[in-house]
């Protein structure tokens, strides 16, 4: 039986995360916070001064999705008691996260904090947050929607391998494409842009998600698949290597602004983490550690240079419409 991509990719993500930790130079791929702790620290102070903005709520929700091993929110953590402990003590710490075996390694790394554990974004209890995002958006399943003729059909996966059928109950699609074009839709992108942007509006507080993918939508396929940092066919092996897909941007952005919240970026994550003062930040830990300074200079480079991480990965923050502008997003 031929199977939607969608499902095909929300199966094949579940079992990858549920078996293992993937990250690190052992692992199958690198992320951001693995990379450099100045990542985390950043968008710790990122939340800081929405906070500020905020009007200080005591108490408040500060949310990681999809927190990995931790590290992001350990990093950020100690940033935030370090520059603001007001807001250390007004926070309470709530993490989505499916994977049970991840979910003990946060539990290992965030022990300080007593966090609580959400399957969904819709299960977190109510009240003003501040949500923060890395590489969580690329994870949740994509349609693929391929133009024959006049119409569009979809891409189902049968024995590790695309078959085209007829598309079911389709989201609306572009009426005018080239033939063979790929239109890719995340409805569960969307569903939890439209989720957060009207919690947003009833609630107060801001989302910033980080993730790679183009700043406006086009055609193209871009599901990809990653084992021992090379890439493999997507298709194959289910579970077996992680599966992405580039966020739609544009369309997060409107679906939360439909739903009523305010949208600011995407902005470029080397631009956004440069205005957060990641280069200084980092420079201060080489100071400070000279045998591994180096190491530090370098792993910031890597986060910020346009040939490096810096340009395919975008900054969107989603928030109340009664904020200000939020750090980094000064020139969007
Ligand atoms: N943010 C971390 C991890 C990114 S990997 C980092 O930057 O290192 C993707 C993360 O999202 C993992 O923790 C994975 O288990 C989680 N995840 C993937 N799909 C999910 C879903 N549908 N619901 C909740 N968590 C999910």
């Amino acid at each position: 039986m031929p199977e939607r991509l969608d499902h095909f990719m929300s199966r094949a993500v579940a079992a990858y995360y549920a078996a293992r930790d993937p990250f690190g130079a052992r692992g199958d791929f690198t992320t951001a916070p693995e990379i450099s702790q100045a990542f985390g620290e950043c968008l710790g102070l990122w939340a800081a001064v929405a906070w500020q903005a905020m009007g200080r709520p005591d108490p408040v929700l500060l949310v990681e999705l999809g927190p990995g091993r931790g590290t992001l929110m350990a990093d950020a953590l100690r940033a935030i008691a370090q520059v603001m402990p007001g807001f250390r003590a007004a926070l309470r710490l709530h993490l989505v996260e499916q994977s049970p075996l991840l979910r003990a390694a946060q539990a290992r790394a965030l022990a300080d904090a007593a966090p609580l554990w959400h399957d969904r974004v819709e299960d977190l209890p109510p009240g003003p947050a501040l949500i923060l995002a890395n590489e969580f958006l690329d994870a949740l399943p994509i349609r693929q929607f391929v133009r024959r003729g006049d119409t569009w059909r979809e891409r189902f996966v049968e024995n590790g391998a695309f078959t085209e059928c007829p598309a079911e109950a389709a989201p609306p699609l572009p009426e005018d494409a080239p033939e063979g074009a790929i239109q890719e839709v995340s409805e569960a992108a969307r569903a939890v842009a439209a989720h957060l942007g009207a919690r947003l509006l009833a609630q107060g507080g801001a989302a910033l998600f980080l993730d790679y993918g183009p700043a406006n939508r086009g055609f193209g396929e871009s599901l990809q698949a990653l084992s021992a940092h090379g890439a493999v066919d997507p298709l194959a092996d289910p579970g077996r290597a992680d599966l992405t897909a580039h966020v739609d941007f544009q369309a997060v952005a409107e679906a939360a602004t439909a739903a009523g919240a305010a949208a600011q970026g995407p902005v470029p994550q080397g631009i956004f983490l440069q205005s957060l003062g990641l280069v200084t930040r980092a420079a201060m830990l080489a100071r400070a550690a000279p045998a591994s300074a180096g190491m530090q200079l370098s792993a910031a480079q890597r986060l910020i240079a346009p040939e490096g991480m810096g340009r395919l990965f975008k900054a969107l923050a989603l928030c109340h419409p009664a904020l200000p502008t939020l750090p980094g997003f000064e020139t969007a």
